[in-house]
């Protein structure tokens, strides 16, 4: 008899297929990104049919096959309800999964980006933390996690520690005088530097305990999206959706 594989892990997106299945892709703490096959999780009353549900974090049983996984079971143990509630938190919650799944890679585990994931949606069903900030928290911090973290605590030039300037071609930040030399920066109030210096050195438990003002807000998400857009080279449909709510 095949043996079974506990994972833990996030259902990243959860497709139809054929007449009662779904293809699901997990993030798993163990093996990273993994697809797996849940058969006849759609019909009704099938024991996958809310387990296999996007956005839900528990433990994986799963039986390993030749280029894919097959569900046996599950044991949810969050299911992000409150997240489910609006339009908005779905897109949301949506765009992270679909980032991760864009980025991570298949079999290598990562309990960081898990982490920040799991950190990520729980902070999107917290009503006074604005979505926007969660949003560009997650952006920076996965980025740091997956090896391209921005350089915001020295001059990326000279470094310097009294850095005000983003600098996209450098990618991170510079001080006053190198920003004077290379022209085409964009300045940074000193709470903008101060929030990004947090986003990307603060344990990550600690990473959704803070509220910016409306400015700063406006100024990290001008920083996030030249960033972000450098190092992601891809258009996700869940932003698409977003942008066309408002
Ligand atoms: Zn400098």
């Amino acid at each position: 008899m095949q043996e079974k594989l506990e994972l833990s892990g996030i259902v990243l997106s959860s497709t139809a297929i054929g007449e009662y299945d779904k293809r699901l892709v997990l993030l798993t703490k163990e093996r990273g990104k993994i697809t797996a096959f849940a058969r006849g999780a759609r019909k009704p009353g099938s024991p996958f049919l809310g387990a296999s549900e996007p956005f839900n974090f528990g433990t994986f049983s799963l039986l390993e096959g030749y280029d894919a996984y097959r569900l046996a079971g599950a044991q949810i143990r969050e299911y992000f309800s409150d997240v489910k509630q609006d339009i908005e938190g779905i897109c949301y919650a949506t765009y992270f999964c679909d980032v991760l799944e864009y980025l991570c890679v298949e079999g290598i585990g990562d309990t960081g980006i898990l982490n920040l994931l799991y950190l990520t949606l729980k902070a999107l069903a917290r009503p006074e933390l604005p979505d926007r900030l969660v949003r560009r928290i997650f952006e920076l911090r996965l980025l740091a996690l997956d090896g391209e973290g921005m350089e915001a605590f020295a001059c990326a030039q000279c470094r310097d520690e009294a850095v005000s300037v983003f600098y996209l071609p450098k990618n991170g930040l510079l001080c006053r005088k190198c920003a004077e030399k290379l022209k085409d920066g964009y300045p940074l109030s000193e709470s903008a530097v101060y929030t990004i210096q947090y986003i990307l050195g603060s344990p990550l438990e600690k990473l959704f305990a803070f509220q910016v003002g409306d400015s700063v807000l406006v100024e990290l998400e001008a920083v996030t999206d030249r960033y972000f857009a450098e190092h992601v080279q891809k258009k996700f449909n869940s932003l698409q959706i977003l942008a066309s709510l408002s």
